[in-house]
């Protein structure tokens, strides 16, 4: 197969490719924009694969869609560009409503015209997998409450009302037009080469320079974690092996509070990377309470029983496995992230797009 991911300079896109080109035969063409999220770092150890092509492209411009798809003609699009951040989507939704819903929209209608072009058995094996978030379905009440792929949508943030824009628009493509979709919603990630500013990173990276560790309100809200790899291997088998038209939850049976995943990152950090000093403390002493986030949802949880079921996607790692593979990884790829932190990634980066 040939596979179009959107995004996939991004945290996830990068895990989905590296998946790809490392496990599989398939070829990708890595559609991004290259925002401040997205890094060609993260590629390194596949971007000289002949599997394996660079374009860099918004979503949101049709021609260069059309041409690209017109050009590259893949089997399969899996779309994983977005704006993600829900604190920046708060300071500044414009960029959401651009991207998730007028990019989602734009990119549904270029892939609608390449599909309808096509025939046969090439028409009748393509697909086309939205990649989103369950933080579609808002708050959860109570601590029993999972979220079910029929779970009534209610979003709290710009971010999120963005994505359930584009799941809507997405299904609905499918409804009227007859577009092969499938559709996944997945709980928090997190893994290497994750951006800086997202929890996990910022508490390691915070804490390595003794900073405060910044924790939103009480850090009562819980999360399910899901390893990203983990997920990357839950994309490519709904992408190959879904059922067209269906939706399918994705998680970790990882419910954590916030505030315990901030003490398993300082005690992991003690045993690695020990304080030093006449007295040594614990990093868990850097850990400050600020404002919460207006909006903030108490607690998501996925029920991942219908990707287990149809499909025999589990996750492979245990919070405490994955999250012990972050810090390490972290840590022994301080270069990469002092890379996104002085900006020099940036700078790379409109190197290699003038080579492309
Ligand atoms: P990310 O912010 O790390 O990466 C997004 C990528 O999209 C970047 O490489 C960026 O350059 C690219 N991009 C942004 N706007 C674009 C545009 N207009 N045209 C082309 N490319 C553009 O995001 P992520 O964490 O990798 O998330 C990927 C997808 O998965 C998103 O759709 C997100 O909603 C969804 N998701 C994320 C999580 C999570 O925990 N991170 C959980 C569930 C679902």
């Amino acid at each position: 197969m040939k596979i179009l991911v959107t995004g996939g300079a991004g945290f996830i896109g990068s895990a989905v490719i590296r998946h790809i080109v490392n496990n599989t035969g398939d070829s990708v063409i890595n559609l991004d924009k290259l925002t401040y999220a997205g890094n060609l770092q993260s590629l390194d150890s596949v971007s000289t694969s002949d599997r394996y092509t660079f374009e860099q492209v918004d979503i949101c411009q049709r021609t260069e869609l059309d041409r690209l798809l017109l050009e590259h003609e893949p089997d399969a699009v899996m779309h994983l560009a977005a704006e993600s951040h829900v604190d920046r989507s708060i300071d500044g939704p414009d960029a959401f409503i651009l991207t998730n819903v007028v990019g989602t929209y734009t990119l549904l209608e270029s892939v609608r015209q390449y599909w309808q072009g096509l025939s046969g058995e090439r028409k009748a094996n393509f697909r086309f997998h939205h990649v989103s978030t369950d933080e579609v379905y808002g708050d959860l009440e109570g601590p029993d409450e999972l979220f079910q792929e029929t779970t009534p949508y209610a979003p709290s943030s710009p971010y999120s009302a963005s994505k359930a824009s584009s799941d809507h628009l997405v299904r609905a493509w499918y409804r009227t037009y007859g577009l092969p979709i499938l559709i996944t919603n997945c709980s928090n990630n997190y893994g290497p080469f994750h951006f800086p500013e997202k929890l996990i990173p910022l508490i390691i990276l915070n804490a390595l320079e003794c900073k405060p560790l910044p924790v939103y309100g009480n850090g009562r809200q819980i999360r399910d974690w899901l390893y990203v790899e983990d997920h990357a291997r839950a994309l490519y088998a709904v992408v190959t092996q879904g059922e067209v038209g269906e939706t399918y939850n994705v998680g970790g049976h990882n419910e954590k509070e916030n505030i315990d995943v901030v003490h398993a990152l300082c005690d992991l950090l003690d045993q690695l990377r020990p304080l030093k000093g006449e007295q040594p403390g614990s990093y868990r002493a850097l850990v400050t309470y600020v404002k919460d986030r207006p909006g903030h949802d108490q607690r998501y949880a996925i029920d991942a029983t219908k990707i287990q079921k149809s499909l025999g996607w589990v996750p492979q790692e245990s919070f405490e496995t994955g999250i012990r593979k972050t810090v390490e990884w972290y840590l022994e790829n301080l270069e990469w992230c002092r890379a996104v932190q002085d900006g020099s990634y940036q700078r790379e980066r409109l190197g290699a797009s003038v080579k492309e």
